[in-house]
């Protein structure tokens, strides 16, 4: 069974894995700081994640007949971009929720996912932690209302069918991509019980996701800004300089992590629906013939790294994206899902998207902002006819000098969160078992089963007394730690079973007890913190050893 969402807070809060921010004013809703262990967590995620792909690029096997290794190379770009980027990727018109208030009980919705006539809703009162059943009637007067389309809605949010012409429910929902454009559709939305009154809605309204701000002092339109709701298009935007000075070849990847911004209408569930939080993000460009086979090598590759890292099977899913879900451009999207301990049995929250973009973000930059008319992607058109946004026009092809040709690649891009991924991680590891205490009773354990190579600490080192050389050699052995670059932490407080138990509760995989022996024999005693065993080992192998088994 899931572990409660109260006590994973509680072990965050307690042994420094994450606060709530500006707590000591209150708190501000969508915003987390990791504290002194959540810091450490999230680096070795970060650092197992740029390791994996970027830094280790050449172990990786690529698909049949594509160069191996490709080059994988990163970036680190601004956080507020030219807003000339923003019009042209689309999020300045594009990237927004909707929301409609209720008249009656004052209660505001937001709109998740909008496909064709349908959409689901959230409540959206920050407060409320409790699910609201909405009911969205569809209009009659579209050729496509029927049963058909209907059971197909059901199908793609994975609703249960109430009435041929009713949709209902409640709770979360499998998140749309957030490029979703709203069709012209008509409402007749009522609440809950309520169902009978029809119009007690709003229309719904946007909600553009994008914080503003304003550059230099006048801070008039003109100034405006915005902080970026996602990394991918630093590396869009930069990807002539990355081709001029480093020596890529298609296919390559660019890789960036960095801090991203959206004011999202219902921030919660924890980190998972934060307003500030952070991004692993892979734009992999290569030739158009080869992208079918790049996107499903992605998909497997970010699929078995949760996997690698101690996410269990049966916690995680691959999700590929109905048709009706994809945004304009994309020919096929897929979800890495996690079964998040808020959600129900059988529901599962976005870990990581991996989108096939075809060659929309390339174009975009050059050309304009794109839009999709009759399944051609073509300049958006102002009132004037001239293009809406216009773009850089700077080319973004490739030229291929092997084959002589010249084409606009295509993006394959994994976009995981660091902070979910964290989460997730977290979420994993808590447990909770029964171990006897130093008399032999039998106590409640909490234990933290970080994956080694993300634990926030590797190994604790602990003198069984405080005297008798003991900690003087301990001290010596932690500081050898340290120097290897292993984590490590000292403690001699208390009786030996409690500092384990700190440990256990820490997620730190390894202690080693320096005891009255250690001084003739040379050895200390290791035990696992999963296995529980102990073992003894020469104080000179102890470092290599440890090193060895955090390395993954
Ligand atoms: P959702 O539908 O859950 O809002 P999304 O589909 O909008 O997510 P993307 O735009 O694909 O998300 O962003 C890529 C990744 O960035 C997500 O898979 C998630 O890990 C992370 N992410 C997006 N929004 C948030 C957020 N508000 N808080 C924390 N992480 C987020």
């Amino acid at each position: 069974s899931k572990p409660s969402m109260e006590k994973i807070v509680a072990l965050c809060k307690r042994r420094g894995l994450i606060f709530q921010d500006s707590e000591i004013y209150g708190g501000q809703n969508g915003f987390w700081d990791y504290g002194p262990l959540g810091v450490l967590l999230k680096r070795n995620v970060r650092e197992a994640w740029w390791h994996d792909m970027v830094g280790s690029h050449d172990e990786l096997e690529a698909p049949a007949g594509a160069p191996s290794p490709f080059d994988m190379v990163g970036v680190e770009t601004s956080i507020i971009m030219h807003p000339q980027v923003w019009k042209c990727s689309g999020h300045y018109d594009l990237f927004h929720d909707f929301m409609v208030d209720c008249r009656e009980t004052k209660s505001r919705y937001r709109f998740d996912h909008v496909v064709g006539q349908f959409a689901t809703a959230k409540h959206a009162k920050e407060d409320d932690a409790e699910p609201v059943t909405l009911f969205i009637t569809v209009a009659g007067d579209s050729d496509d209302t029927g049963d058909a389309l209907i059971t197909r809605a059901c199908e793609v949010f994975g609703l249960k069918k109430k009435k041929a012409d009713r949709i209902e429910w409640s709770g979360s929902i499998t998140p749309l991509s957030n490029a979703v454009e709203l069709p012209e559709f008509s409402w007749d939305t009522t609440v809950g019980p309520e169902a009978s009154k029809p119009g007690t809605l709003t229309e719904p309204r946007e909600f553009n996701l994008m914080f503003k701000t304003t550059l230099g002092a006048l801070g008039g339109d003109a100034d405006a800004a915005f902080l970026r709701p996602e990394t991918a298009q630093g590396i869009f935007v930069n990807f002539k300089n990355v081709l001029d000075s480093s020596r890529v070849k298609i296919p390559f990847g660019v890789a960036q992590v960095g801090k991203s911004f959206r004011n999202e209408i219902t921030p919660r569930n924890f980190t998972f629906r934060s307003r500030e939080f952070e991004q692993m993000e892979i734009e992999f460009f290569c030739h158009p013939n080869q992208s079918s086979d790049w996107y499903q090598y992605w998909r497997e590759r970010r699929f078995a790294w949760y996997k690698g890292l101690g996410i269990s099977e049966e916690n995680l899913i691959l999700r590929e994206h109905h048709k009706e879900e994809l945004a304009h451009y994309s020919v096929g999207t897929a979800d890495i899902e996690y079964a998040f301990p808020f959600l129900d049995d059988g529901e599962y929250g976005e870990l990581e998207g991996v989108a096939h973009r075809g060659d929309f973000d390339l174009r975009s930059h050059t050309e304009g902002k794109l839009v999709n008319k009759g399944g051609e992607l073509v300049v958006e058109e102002g009132e004037d006819g001239k293009p809406k946004y216009r773009g850089s026009g700077k080319d973004l092809s490739y030229f291929d000098d092997q084959s002589r040709e010249r084409f606009i690649p295509h993006v394959i891009e994994p976009s995981a969160g660091a902070d979910r991924a964290t989460l997730a991680f977290i979420c994993e590891a808590y447990y909770e078992d029964e171990q006897p205490d130093d008399k032999g009773n039998m106590q409640s354990r909490t234990v933290m089963r970080f994956h080694p190579r993300i634990a926030p600490i590797k190994v604790a080192v602990l003198p069984l007394i405080k005297k008798e050389g003991m900690p003087e050699k301990a001290a010596e052995i932690y500081r050898g730690f340290k120097k290897a670059g292993i984590e490590a932490f000292y403690d001699q407080q208390g009786a030996i079973g409690r500092r384990y138990r700190r440990q256990d509760e820490a997620g730190t995989p390894f202690c080693v007890t320096i005891d009255g022996e250690t001084a003739s024999d040379g050895k200390v005693t290791l035990r696992d913190r999963d296995s529980l065993e102990q073992s003894r080992i020469a104080v000179d192998e102890i470092v290599a050893a440890i090193s060895e088994k955090v390395r993954g």
